[in-house]
This record gives C-alpha cells, structure tokens and sequence, in this order.
C-alpha cells in the first residue's frame, strides 16, 4: 500500500528518499500503479525536479527524464524515429502519462524507443554521475539509479523503427530499428529485439559502404546474428524472417531517403 508521496526539490534529495524501504521514482506511474512490479510504499515526485524539458542545440538533443511520450512527439527537433517509436504507444492517454525516465526505470523487454535511442548512439545521464553511460551498456547492466535525461548526439544520422504486434495496443513480439550515418558521421547499424531475451546490434562495416550490400545479404545477415524467443503471437522463425526483411528495407530505404521514422 502507498502511505506517502515526497516531492524532493534537488537530487539530492530525491536520492535520500530513495533510500528509505519501499520507495521508487515515479514517473507517470502507468505501469508503477498497474501493480506491475512489486507494490512500492513511498512514491517518489520527480516533478520538482525540472527534467521534463527537452533542449535542443547543435551538440543534441537532451530529453529530461519526466518528458512525456506525447512530448517527444509535439517538440521541433526531436529526431523523428524518436517520434515514431512515441508513436506506436497508440493510446494519447498512455502517451501522455508514460515518461521516458519510467521507460528506461523499467526496460521493458518490448520497448521501441531504447532501440531507437541505441541506433542513434544516445548516452543516459544518471544522478551521482558526471559522464554519461553510452545507452547500450545502460540497457545491459540496467542500473538502477534516478535517470536524469538522454542526450542524442547531433550527428544528422538518421533511423527507422517497425513494430509487429497482434493490435495496436498489444505488447509488441518484435521491434526492428535501421540507424543510417548522416552527413556529419554516425554509423549504420540494424537493431532487432525479439521483445522477450533477445536484442541483437548489428553494426557491420560493409553496411557504411555504398552501394549497400543487395537486400538478400542483408536479410542473411540478420537472419545469422538474431535467434528470437517465440511468443504466444508469433513464433521464432516468423520473427526472424520479418525482422530480416524489415531490417533490408529500412535500411535500403533510408539510404535512397525513401523512409519516414
Ligand atoms: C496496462 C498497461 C498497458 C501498457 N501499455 C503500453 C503501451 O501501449 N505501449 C508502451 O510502450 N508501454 C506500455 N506499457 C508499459 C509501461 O507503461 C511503460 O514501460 C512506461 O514507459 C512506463 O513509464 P512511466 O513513466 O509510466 O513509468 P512508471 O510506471 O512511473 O515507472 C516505471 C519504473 O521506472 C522507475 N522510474 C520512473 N522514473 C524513473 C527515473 N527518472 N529514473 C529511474 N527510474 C525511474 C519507477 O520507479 C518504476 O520502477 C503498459 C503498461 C501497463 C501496465
């Protein structure tokens, strides 16, 4: 049961919160209150705290912790596979609630938008921490300190993101995200999560040459690195076989600039 609720005005004391029992960070409590985890006693305001801003400059984009979905969607200068991975939440209620601090708090195994993040090299600035932790090692070692913000690196990449999933508002069985290098830099890479165990990136250096290697070469390489878990909506090998064929057009699209987010 919720016996209190603290609203911290610095870090810091959010920080001491978190360390009395059965505190958590709340973000917009969407899964915290849906008694998805264990139920926490202290909930823990970020909303003091100022992190549900977005900034946009040349170095980036940094998107505070307690920025909506809906916000990711309705600010200029947000990369549009950002956009778009907001986006397949198709619920706006959900969206406006759901904050990208609660997303990466829980690492949902069918999350979009962390694949995303990862395609475009974003770094996690965590309470206590001077540099930022690179996205993917953060998704491995899900560490479980107060998310400050997400910094995407302004490199003019650009990424592309597909979901499958049995309706719109079903957890998703597979999410396949196409990152191509911009004019100033970036690095192909193909990312594909089975949204169960498996999350494999593929950054291949063959993939930065052009031409692009032919659709078939890249489906096989997909079809190598990415043995997904079967789910009650599809099994193993369909996942494959869609993630192979989703991965060789969005990346054969985005390089003819054919492909929206
Ligand atoms: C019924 C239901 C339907 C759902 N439908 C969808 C859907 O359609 N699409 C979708 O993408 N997801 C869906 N989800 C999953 C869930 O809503 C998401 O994972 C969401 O991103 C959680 O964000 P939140 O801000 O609401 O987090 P919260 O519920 O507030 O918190 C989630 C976790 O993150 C921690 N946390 C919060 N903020 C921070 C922070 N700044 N730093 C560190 N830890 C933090 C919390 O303590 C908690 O452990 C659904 C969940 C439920 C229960």
């Amino acid at each position: 049961m919720i016996t209190d609720i603290v609203r911290p005005n610095t870090v810091a004391e959010a920080l001491r919160a978190k360390s009395m029992p059965g505190a958590a960070y709340l973000g917009g409590g969407t899964w915290l209150n849906a008694g998805g985890g264990p139920e926490p006693s202290i909930l823990i305001s970020l909303e003091n705290l100022g992190l549900a801003t977005i900034e946009v400059a040349e170095e980036g984009c940094t998107i505070g912790a307690a920025v909506s979905f809906q916000q990711l969607i309705d600010t200029a200068g947000v990369p549009g596979a950002v956009k778009a991975a907001a986006r397949l939440t198709a619920s706006r209620t959900l969206r406006n609630m759901q904050t990208v601090g609660g997303e990466l708090g829980l690492c949902p195994a069918d999350s979009a938008l962390i694949p995303v993040l990862v395609a475009l090299d974003a770094a996690v600035l965590l309470a206590g921490s001077r540099k930022p932790l690179p996205i993917g090692d953060f998704w491995v070692d899900k560490p479980d300190d107060l998310v400050l913000s997400v910094t995407i690196p302004e490199e003019g990449r650009t990424a592309a993101v597909r979901a499958v999933s049995r309706t719109s508002h079903s957890p998703r069985s597979l999410v396949v995200v196409a990152g191509a290098p911009g004019r100033n830099g970036g690095q192909a890479c193909m990312v594909l999560s089975d949204c169960r165990e498996e999350c494999v990136v593929i950054r291949e250096p063959e993939l930065n040459r052009w031409p692009l290697p032919t659709r078939e070469k890249i489906e096989e390489m997909v079809r190598a690195a990415f043995s997904p878990t079967a789910d009650i909506h599809a099994s193993a090998a369909y996942k494959r076989y869609v993630a192979a064929v989703l991965a060789a057009d969005l990346l054969h699209g985005l390089a003819a600039g054919k492909v929206t987010a």
